[in-house]
């Protein structure tokens, strides 16, 4: 099999029992051969030319709940298996989700420029002003795994809770209060607006300047999905003039790459795509790629089938 080198380290070798394994580093193009399976990271896109390289693929176990790197239209055609890691990452991007939330809501990156740039010059009443949570809306565009951990954790801050989602989540509803409503009334409801839909066609680009100007002025964008949902240029035109009050951003739409205009932008918090990144996570995440090769090599089903 073929397996991203960058998860050696978080497997044990008793993972890896009976697996011939060739170790593919990230700058590594996918080669050529009749390997059986392949566990690529987010970032290496599988598309038809690389499943025609390799003839015998039975299974991309994507390292990852997303897997919007791998054409599954044309993985399906060649009857090869797509898995990714459901579930063993949702609390931990939940975390980062809310720690986005709370540094734009209460201004954390400007307060430490503040403090390390030594233009602190005392405790001032006007100072750093932020948005009180209590008694705000949190909007959750998706509200699937991410989106409800998320949600989760919203009432002990006072926060009440707006879902748009294909199908509603009645259990959710009674846990935490929180009401579905069309994604028209999610935008102009939001003080915090929070997305958890994956990128398909139909959510590339949600986010885009019509949208962005349907939303309260100084709302605050989180974005822990994935990077295309948001038409960068839009977001960053709509912060320049203040519409958007702040975004906490985790990934962008050409990774590693940010749009110059979003680095530049008032009131963001860009992080480097590390919403699932604790120890106990990737560990999770690696095994559970891991675990869904050794099943279909041994003639089981997939544990996390994508379809
Ligand atoms: P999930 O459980 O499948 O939830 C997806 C949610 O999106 C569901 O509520 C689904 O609605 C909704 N949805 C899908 N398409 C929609 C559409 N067209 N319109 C409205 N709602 C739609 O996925 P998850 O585990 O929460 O993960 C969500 C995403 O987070 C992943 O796809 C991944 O890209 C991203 N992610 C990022 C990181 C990171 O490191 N930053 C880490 C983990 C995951 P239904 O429930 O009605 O089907």
């Amino acid at each position: 099999m073929l397996i991203a080198a960058e998860l050696k380290n978080l497997l044990e070798p008793a993972q890896l029992v009976d697996l011939e394994i060739t170790w593919l580093a990230a700058d590594q193009p996918t080669p050529k051969g009749d390997w059986v399976a392949l566990v690529p990271l987010l970032s290496r896109w599988v598309g038809g030319t690389q499943l025609k390289h390799l003839p015998n693929l039975r299974i991309v176990a994507n390292c990852a709940v997303g897997y919007n790197n791998v054409d599954v239209v044309a993985a399906e055609m060649r009857k090869v298996i797509v898995t990714n890691t459901p579930g063993v990452l949702t609390e931990a991007t939940a975390d980062l989700t809310w720690a986005l939330i709370l540094a734009t809501a209460r201004r954390l990156i400007e307060g430490v420029d503040l403090v390390r740039t030594g233009q602190w010059t005392g405790w001032h009443p006007e100072q750093l002003l932020g948005l009180e949570l209590r008694g705000r809306t949190l909007g959750l565009f998706g509200a699937g795994r991410i989106g409800q951990a998320v949600g989760r954790r919203a009432p002990p801050f006072g926060l009440r809770i707006r879902y748009t989602a294909r199908t509603p989540k009645p259990e959710f509803e009674r846990e935490t209060g929180a009401v579905r409503v069309d994604a028209s009334q999610l935008l102009g409801d939001s003080d915090i607006l929070s997305l958890h839909v994956p990128s398909t066609p139909e959510t590339k680009g949600i986010i885009d300047g019509e949208t962005l100007a349907r939303m309260k002025r100084g709302a605050i964008l989180i974005n822990t999905s994935r990077g295309d949902l948001i038409r960068e240029e839009a977001l960053a035109t709509s912060l320049e003039l203040g519409h958007i009050g702040a975004a906490g951003l985790d990934v962008y739409t050409e990774e590693p790459t940010i749009h110059p205009r979003l680095l530049a932008a008032p009131r963001t918090v860009l992080l480097p795509h590390i919403g699932s990144a604790t120890e106990d996570t990737r560990r999770k995440m690696a095994a559970s790629a891991v675990a869904n090769v050794q099943s279909v090599l041994s003639g089981k089903p997939p544990l996390t089938p994508v379809y």
